[in-house]
């Protein structure tokens, strides 16, 4: 008999407020939270970082310790805890300086590369979660595992623990918010599993091209795993354009992959209640949308302070992690002609430098109508979407997408390809029939992405037109309601699950 109520313990590197790079840091709190509305008991573990230390939250410490060995190494952690009330859920910090009390989460800013430690930091934290668990004697039902950062918990619960009563019952689900990364290391790793023999002989589970994989490890022992929409979850198993090399580790899981699409989190992103703009507005009151955008015309420079405006000119905004995924490089090829057109944009991004610079100099060349503002800016990308009429999402991939659907809700017709979670999402503009709330291109093509916004540019200047695109996109609901229902008929099919059944590539070498 399955519980009702669920233990859920949740793994993340991510987590907004404390650590966020991208859309994982949004999907993992706004989901733990509508699983502790629902009664569901969730604990969320994730580095104690330099960003959480900045965010001055006063966490409660657990006063213990524990040595966990990785490799011949051993690392000591203690944990905080802290539950935010209207969240409803306990986060545990585990902290251990060395590895975690850094600037950035994943890189070492000055030289761009992945910090050489990457694979101890995150079997440390993978390790961590399930030993505190031990200690504190909470028995989770599920063990929630997101991207390669934690996918190993469920190869530890699997391996190292499978005798350990304590996680007898307890089943995990691996999600894929991205299978690019992988968390791919050198082959020396697999000895910081501390799997002993259990390692040996299956491999072909942990490694791919030579190197440890973390992500395919994970793929393999995970008793269930879902991606973030329906498309992305036949995309990753269909060619290396998705999978990354991980299609056919996937395809032998097919049976036991889902979707569960992200939502968005209303109550942040909401241009009704967002304490970030000024001032609100909603469907009914789109004047308060003109008042953003002009305010933020004026911060950028492009009108002076009290110049009224008369002419009716688009705003085209983009907030993007800048990373080949994005399109940036699409953008760029056909970025003067649109700029060459009479519309303003601003371009909100960090990342790789050669896309950084290309921004900059972009800015350069057109600077009566381009801003490029690099950088992480939490409020100036609610602004922008709150400000800007048309928003920019040309990927060449993209697992579910977060900002297309915070773009749909506050009035930002999205231009998108049709690709993963944009394809199942954002529906394109019918100038016959009228429907669809975005516009929508098919192939990686910059000729192609430059025809899809010479279409949502020219429907811009049809008032009637452009005024229902806007309004029946803001009056879609893609709040979490359905997918947290999907997650937890996910977590007792986990609960359920038949292990000897599952073909991974862990029992097929083990067969042999
Ligand atoms: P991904 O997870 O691939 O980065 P998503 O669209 O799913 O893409 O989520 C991106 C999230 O990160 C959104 O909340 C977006 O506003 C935020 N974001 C990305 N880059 C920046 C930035 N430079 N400044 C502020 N927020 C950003």
């Amino acid at each position: 008999m399955v519980k009702d109520k669920l233990n859920i313990l949740m793994a993340s590197s991510e987590m907004e407020p404390f650590a966020r790079t991208g859309g994982l840091g949004d999907v993992t709190a706004a989901l733990c939270k509508r699983l502790a509305g629902m009664g569901h008991e969730v604990k969320m573990f994730i580095p104690k970082y330099k960003s959480v230390y900045q965010t001055g939250i006063k966490a409660k410490p657990s006063g213990q310790n524990i040595d966990i060995k990785i490799g011949e190494k051993s690392f000591r952690i203690t944990w905080e805890t802290y539950t935010d009330k209207a969240a409803g859920f306990e986060v545990v910090f585990i902290v251990n300086d060395d590895l975690y009390m850094r600037e950035t989460i994943y890189h070492d800013s000055r030289t761009g590369l992945d910090y050489p430690d990457n694979d101890e930091r995150f079997i440390l934290l993978s390790r961590a979660a399930l030993e505190i668990t031990k200690k504190i004697n909470w028995r989770p039902d599920i063990a929630h595992a997101h991207d390669w950062q934690t996918s190993l918990i469920t190869v530890f619960l699997r391996t190292m623990y499978s005798g350990d009563p304590f996680f007898e019952k307890t089943r995990s689900l691996l999600t894929l918010h991205n299978v690019a990364y992988q968390g791919s290391f050198d082959s020396s790793s697999l000895s910081k599993l501390n799997l002993n023999g259990e390692a040996e002989g299956r491999t072909r589970a942990f490694k791919s091209g030579g190197k440890v994989n973390f992500l395919k490890a994970g793929i393999n022992f995970a008793d269930i795993i879902s991606a973030v929409s329906e498309r992305y979850a036949v995309e990753i198993q269909t060619s290396r354009e998705f999978g990354f090399g991980l299609e056919q580790t996937l395809r032998n899981r097919n049976s036991d992959i889902y979707a569960a699409l992200n939502g968005v989190d209303y109550d942040i992103w909401n241009p009704a209640t967002d304490k970030l703009i000024s001032p609100n507005y909603d469907a009914d009151k789109l004047e308060g949308k003109a008042k953003n955008k002009k305010a933020l015309l004026e911060k950028l420079g492009f009108i002076k302070p009290k110049e009224k405006i008369t002419e009716r000119r688009p705003l085209i905004g983009t907030i993007s992690r800048l990373v080949d995924q994005k399109g940036i490089d699409l953008f760029l090829e056909i970025a003067d002609d649109i700029l060459g057109l009479d519309v303003y944009m601003i371009a909100l991004g960090e990342g790789e430098q050669k896309y950084a610079t290309a921004l900059r100099d972009l800015e350069r060349k057109h600077p009566d109508n381009f801003r490029a503002v690099i950088g992480f800016d939490n409020k100036l990308a609610h602004q922008i979407e709150a400000s800007a009429d048309i928003f920019l999402m040309p990927s060449k991939y993209e697992p579910c997408g977060l900002n297309q659907l915070y773009s749909l809700r506050y009035g930002a017709v999205p231009i998108v390809r049709e690709t993963g979670g944009l394809a199942d999402t954002v529906s394109d503009y019918n100038a016959q029939t009228g429907e669809g709330v975005g516009f929508v291109f098919k192939n990686y093509s910059s000729d192609e992405l430059l025809e899809a916004c010479c279409r949502a540019l020219d429907l811009y200047h049809d008032e009637n037109a452009w005024s229902a695109l806007v309004k029946r996109g803001m009056a879609l609901d893609f709040s979490w309601e359905s997918s947290v229902n999907t997650y937890i008929e996910l977590y007792r099919l986990a609960l359920g699950c038949d292990r000897e059944s599952q073909k991974t590539d862990t029992q097929e070498v083990v067969a042999t």
